[in-house]
């Protein structure tokens, strides 16, 4: 359905800005419920970060990495014959059928809010009073919705550095911009899409720089992860510039590019990418008109059920600067449309932000959920005990000690009755893993539940309820 350029009703019930995972999902909700609904899109494609230069094109760059570790691995398979060597990867022939692929999921999404009879509108949105938005079309002509309920879903954007030349560098969503891999490539930032990204253009064959201001990467995780996902980095051969800062980056940019760091030698890569976090897109969105203070980094506050310091306007998703994943934008989306519109047993429907499972695509993945140890050691003191085993992944039996992955599986659990707070999980197969444990964790699991689910073997995922 193409988007309409004006709006067909006098007013409507839900006006939501940001057509990206919380935008989609709260209007389909809302509609469900016979409401009349509007979306407002900026970029005139559908599906925001996730679909467009986030979760879906990450993750099909690493199944590619995945391929090309399998055959290198096939070798000790004892696998013979053509193609089955050091793997080439045709970046540039793969690009457009990826590309293709998000295509596809735009026209899915574009077609499922026809169905739901959600309204699109093709313009950028600002807010002109607590219950109106004005529309900037593309041509610049402009109009206003008005409605009952307005609901803030405009998602973030990467930051860039303050640093001379930063702007030869690009951020995530030039990573998926590039037409051809780059030979040499300097990742700079320590959390989940450096690490994502760096594994993936190392797996695939780029020289790797990784340039992280402290020891570790993924500081925020559990202290377990952190040590072995770095060690195996840089076992494997990206290298890590610790305690490194960005001073200056020289060259031109799609050229070669001296970065200069302030701790060591200058050195010369084809791509600088920035991956430093995000921050919400509420500069330009007329927050001032209707009075809403945004934090320091520029979120916008709500409160537990997702509502601003305005009755009729909510907040969903990274906006809110809390737990930026996709099926939470989508979460706290439906239960807000559940509340507001839904049937009388929904009147008080919340997101609960407790015990989120997190997955980040390293090689090997990591699966979470629930508190660190240093999290827990500060609520729960002595009372916390540790589950711990490191081990090899059956898988990796048959491969060469440079290939051997690690897996390292931990329980955090608290008091006489072992109450699991914390699954912390690193391996083959721990993003596909973690998901029914973050089930029995949000459950109040204790160890001896655990326990008493029988293994199935061989896999990994058994270790959990076997540790001792
Ligand atoms: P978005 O999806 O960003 O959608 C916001 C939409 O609002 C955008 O389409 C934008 O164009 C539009 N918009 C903004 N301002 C306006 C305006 N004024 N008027 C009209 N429209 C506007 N999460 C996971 O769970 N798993 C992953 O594997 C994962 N991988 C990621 C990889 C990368 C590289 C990145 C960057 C993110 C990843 N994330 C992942 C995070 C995930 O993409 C976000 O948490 C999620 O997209 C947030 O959804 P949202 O609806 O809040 O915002
Ligand atoms: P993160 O917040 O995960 O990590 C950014 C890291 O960069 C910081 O933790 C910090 O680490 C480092 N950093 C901050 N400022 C600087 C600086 N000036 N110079 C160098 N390093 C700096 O942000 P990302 O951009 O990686 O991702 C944004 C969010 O998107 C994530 O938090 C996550 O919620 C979501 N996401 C989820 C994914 C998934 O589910 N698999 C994948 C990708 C993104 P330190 O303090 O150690 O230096």
């Amino acid at each position: 359905m193409p988007p309409v350029d004006k709006p067909s009703a006098d007013k409507y019930d839900y006006i939501v800005i940001g057509g990206g995972s919380g935008g989609m999902a709260t209007s389909r909700r809302a509609a469900s419920y016979g409401k009349k609904v509007a979306i407002i899109e900026a970029q005139g494609k559908l599906g925001g970060t996730c679909v467009n230069v986030g979760c879906v094109p990450k993750k099909v760059m690493w199944h590619a990495a995945d391929i090309a570790e399998k055959i290198r691995h096939a070798k000790n398979y004892k696998f013979i014959g053509d193609g089955i060597g050091e793997p080439k990867f045709d970046w540039h022939a793969f690009k457009p059928q990826r590309d293709a692929y998000i295509r596809r999921l735009n026209g899915i999404y574009d077609s499922n809010l026809q169905k739901d009879g959600v309204e699109y509108h093709h313009g950028y949105a600002r807010l002109a009073s607590p219950n109106a938005v004005e529309v900037t079309r593309p041509d610049g002509s402009k109009y206003e919705l008005h409605g009952e309920q307005i609901c803030i879903a405009v998602g973030g954007t990467p930051t860039f550095p303050d640093v001379p030349g930063a702007e030869l560098g690009i951020d995530s969503d030039g990573f998926f911009d590039l037409a051809d891999q780059p030979r040499r490539v300097a990742v700079v930032g320590a959390g989940y899409i450096a690490v994502e990204l760096a594994g993936v253009l190392h797996t695939l064959g780029s020289e790797t720089h990784l340039l992280i201001r402290h020891e570790k990467v993924l500081r925020t995780f559990d202290p377990s992860l952190q040590d072995i996902l770095t060690n195996w980095m840089e076992k494997t051969g990206v290298n890590i510039h610790k305690k490194t800062n960005v001073t200056k980056v020289e060259g031109t940019k799609g050229g070669p590019l001296t970065v200069h760091t302030d701790s060591g030698e200058p050195f010369e890569v084809d791509t600088l990418i920035w991956a430093i976090g995000r921050h919400s897109k509420t500069a330009d969105l007329g927050l001032e008109k209707v009075g809403i203070q945004v934090t320091e980094k520029g979120d916008i506050p709500v409160d537990e059920y997702q509502q601003t310091s305005v009755p009729s306007i909510t907040a969903i998703g990274d906006v809110g600067g809390k737990a930026l994943l996709t099926p939470v934008a989508i979460a706290a989306g439906r239960r807000l449309a559940n509340r507001l519109f839904g049937p009388p047993k929904f009147k008080n429907d919340k997101l609960s932000y407790d015990d989120i499972p997190t997955v980040v695509f390293s090689h090997p993945t990591i699966g979470t959920v629930g508190l660190t140890e240093p999290q827990a050691r500060e609520k729960y003191g002595d009372a916390v005990k540790i589950y711990k085993s490191n081990f090899r992944a059956l898988y990796f039996s048959m491969i060469d000690e440079d290939h051997k992955e690690p897996s390292m599986y931990k329980l955090i659990v608290v008091g006489e009755e072992e109450k699991v707070v914390g699954v912390h999980i690193i391996g083959l197969g721990s993003d596909e893993v973690l998901q029914g444990f973050g089930v029995a964790v949000k459950m109040g699991a204790t160890k001896d539940d655990f326990d008493s689910c029988v293994a199935i073997h061989p896999t990994s995922a058994e270790e959990l309820v076997t540790l001792r």
